[in-house]
């Protein structure tokens, strides 16, 4: 048996000089939210080398708890790789939300600061409520989702970040075309990565191709596609799982990272997270048949209300997608 390579060795460069490890840790909370410590330690022990990190999951106390552990056994801060976003409730003020990531990851810079949605939500100077409502129920916005351009001025907020010592890089997330269009005739900054949900299930070429002729790298995230890992129940994964010797969820992330993507699962098992770090070899046909799962079914699996109206494919019930359908 030839060597296995590892996940945890890619590296690919960013735009801006800096680089990023391939495989990064997801920290979405769990039931319970403790339990991200256990999992960033373990993550980092097993060779990661990188967390994915925001405001928003309200966990950043518990990779925080987590970087003083492995700091103590003697990992190095400049070895690791972290990011943390700002979430469109507290689009007015990214810096004082960076200052409390910055405080609760007990960390004085992060690698990579992002955008987490181009959406401008309606929070106090605190960014709360997170989720803000109107009476009826409908999201309150503090400008309008499908053609306001406020999310631009946060963004612009990030390019002065970049000066500082608080951040090394800038990126955004969750950015359709169109919305991309829009910041790149903004921009003085292109952003390094652009976060999105990406899987076998949700073909995404032409969005790819975008970021890639401007060298913006993708950021998968949900790359079994969250709760329940549907995507590992394809049986093409599962037939490649069993070829290579390898976990469906190996698989998962080499559909990626062979293809230049940063990959970002998420899992509260940690057998899971200490095993996961293998990178079998698919070839080209493989890597095609598993995109064309996604170009004869198409599924998006996070469809989150604040999403509504940017001008993604397949997002159930936005009328912006149907010029895609
Ligand atoms: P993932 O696609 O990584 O799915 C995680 C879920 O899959 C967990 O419930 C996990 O369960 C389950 N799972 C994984 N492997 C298996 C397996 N072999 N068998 C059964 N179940 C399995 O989910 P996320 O949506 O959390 O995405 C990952 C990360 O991406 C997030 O944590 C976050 O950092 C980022 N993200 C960013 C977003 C953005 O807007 N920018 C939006 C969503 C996510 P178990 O815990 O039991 O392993």
């Amino acid at each position: 048996m030839p060597e296995q390579k590892l996940a945890t060795d890619v590296y690919f460069d960013l735009n801006d000089g800096h680089k990023i490890p391939a495989l990064g840790l997801g920290t979405v909370p769990p039931e319970d939210k403790s339990a991200v410590r256990d999992q960033v330690i373990t993550a980092v022990r097993s060779g990661y080398r990188h967390i994915d990190a925001a405001w928003y999951y309200g966990t950043e106390k518990y990779v925080g708890e987590a970087l003083k552990v492995l700091f103590a056994e003697g990992y190095k801060r400049e070895d690791l790789f972290i990011t943390t976003k700002v979430w469109p409730s507290f689009h007015h003020s990214p810096e004082k939300s960076l200052d409390e990531s910055l405080s609760e990851l007990g960390i004085d810079y992060v690698d990579l600061f992002l955008q987490h949605w181009p959406v401008c939500l309606s929070g106090d100077e605190n960014g709360l409520p997170a989720g803000p409502k109107n009476e009826d129920g409908s999201l309150k916005y503090d400008d309008d989702p499908v053609d306001g351009v406020k999310f631009l001025e946060t963004y612009s907020k990030l390019e002065d970040l970049k000066a500082t010592n608080k951040v090394r890089s800038i990126g955004v997330s969750n950015y359709s075309i169109p919305k991309l269009r829009k910041l790149l005739q903004n921009a003085k900054i292109i952003p390094v990565v652009n976060q999105i949900e990406y899987h076998p299930q949700l073909p995404q070429q032409d969005l790819v191709d975008f970021c890639a002729k401007h060298k913006i790298l993708i950021e998968a995230y949900s790359p079994v596609g969250s709760t329940g890992a549907p995507v590992l129940k394809l049986p093409y994964i599962n037939e490649l799982a069993e070829k290579y010797g390898v976990s469906v969820n190996e698989i998962a992330n080499a559909y990626h990272i062979l293809q230049g993507r940063i990959t970002l699962p998420r899992s509260s098992n940690l057998e899971r997270i200490k095993t996961n770090v293998r990178l079998p070899q698919l070839t080209k046909d493989e890597l095609d048949k598993l995109y064309q799962i996604g170009v004869e079914n198409p599924t998006r699996y996070i469809t989150d209300p604040w999403g509504y109206g940017l001008g993604f494919k397949w997002w159930k019930g936005d009328i912006l997608s149907k010029e895609f359908d």
